[in-house]
């Protein structure tokens, strides 16, 4: 059993890899829900969907978010009846959407909502929400503190940011159903996912860390020298006050990282760290980064 620590576009990708070496039911992903928000009338949690799409076979690989081959119909009428929807949410995308918050509506936890929409979409893996109770990932700008989907969807990433914060109501704790994948599991893994908005969320639900101490965890870095493979990471570890490369990652996960990957490609020396092709261009590529990660676990697929 192998259990994951998940955002929505480098974990994704290296479980499509490990999807070709190992049964989904071996598999439980933790995953981020700090970027969640009522949007539309639904409950967007772009993470979770990303994983469930993966695992159902519904994901758009191009984008590493939506369904593939979606419409947009009720998007597009919104539009022009004025709505205001920043987000291009898919028809079918909006009935996932949708459905779950129908079932958060009628009392259901976001675990129970997710194990519903896994179960009617013939998901075989864990998918895991950190926790229950909303916590949310804000920016802080010059004009003030932005959702990170306003920032990211909207902004498309180009406001100046000065900061990160996490903003919640209950101090988020992981799930029972987490800490017991997390106990259970031959080993843990970091996937090279953003470090800040996907799996320092996760990081800092109550009992999480803890738990990562006594497992085998092997992280995986998302950074190629100072940049990311894609996406705003950069930006947002140094508003965080932190380098913004493999070192800065390690930084993070080193009190209870067993392992730590490197991209072959990267000119950052983390002492210790083990390299491979990290770059997962197809799912050929992430097989290979997928195996490497077994044998390092012992795990024979
Ligand atoms: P988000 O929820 O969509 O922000 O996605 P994640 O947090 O799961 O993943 C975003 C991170 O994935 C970025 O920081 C990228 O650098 C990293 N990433 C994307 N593709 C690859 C890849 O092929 N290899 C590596 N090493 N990192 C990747």
């Amino acid at each position: 059993m192998l259990a994951f620590l998940s955002g929505g576009t480098g974990t994704p990708k290296l479980l499509r890899g490990m999807r070709t070496l190992l049964a989904d039911g071996e598999m439980a992903v933790v995953v981020n829900t700090a970027e969640d928000m009522w949007f539309s009338g639904g409950h967007l949690s772009p993470d979770i969907d990303t994983v469930i799409y993966l695992f159902s076979g519904l994901l758009n690989t191009e984008t590493w978010w939506g369904i593939a081959g979606d419409t947009f119909a009720t998007h597009d009428f919104l539009i022009r009846l004025g709505e205001d929807e920043f987000i291009a949410l898919g028809d079918r995308d909006r009935a996932v959407n949708l459905m779950r918050a129908e079932l958060l509506r009628s009392g259901s936890t976001l675990t129970e909502a997710t194990r519903s929409l896994c179960t009617r979409l013939g998901i075989a893996a864990r998918v895991l929400p950190m926790a229950d109770t909303p916590v949310t990932t804000r920016v802080r700008t010059a004009a003030g503190s932005l959702h990170f989907q306003e920032y990211w969807v909207r902004q498309k990433g180009k406001v100046a940011i000065s900061g990160v914060e996490r903003v919640y109501e209950t101090p988020p704790a992981a799930t029972r159903e987490v800490l017991e994948a997390i106990a259970g599991a031959d080993a843990v893994i970091l996937g090279p996912s953003n470090p800040v908005t996907s799996i320092s969320p996760i990081l800092e639900c109550a009992g999480v860390r803890q738990a990562l101490e006594d497992a085998f965890v092997v992280a995986v870095s998302p950074f190629i020298g100072d940049a990311p493979v894609s996406g705003p990471a950069a930006d947002l570890m140094r508003a965080w006050g932190m380098e913004p490369s493999s070192a800065g990652t390690w930084q993070l996960y080193e009190p209870f990282a067993n392992v730590f990957i490197q991209d072959i490609r990267d000119p950052v020396t983390v002492p210790g760290s083990v390299r491979f092709d990290t770059l997962m261009t197809g799912t050929g590529a992430a097989a290979r980064l997928a195996g490497e990660i077994l044998r390092i676990a012992g795990i024979t697929p």
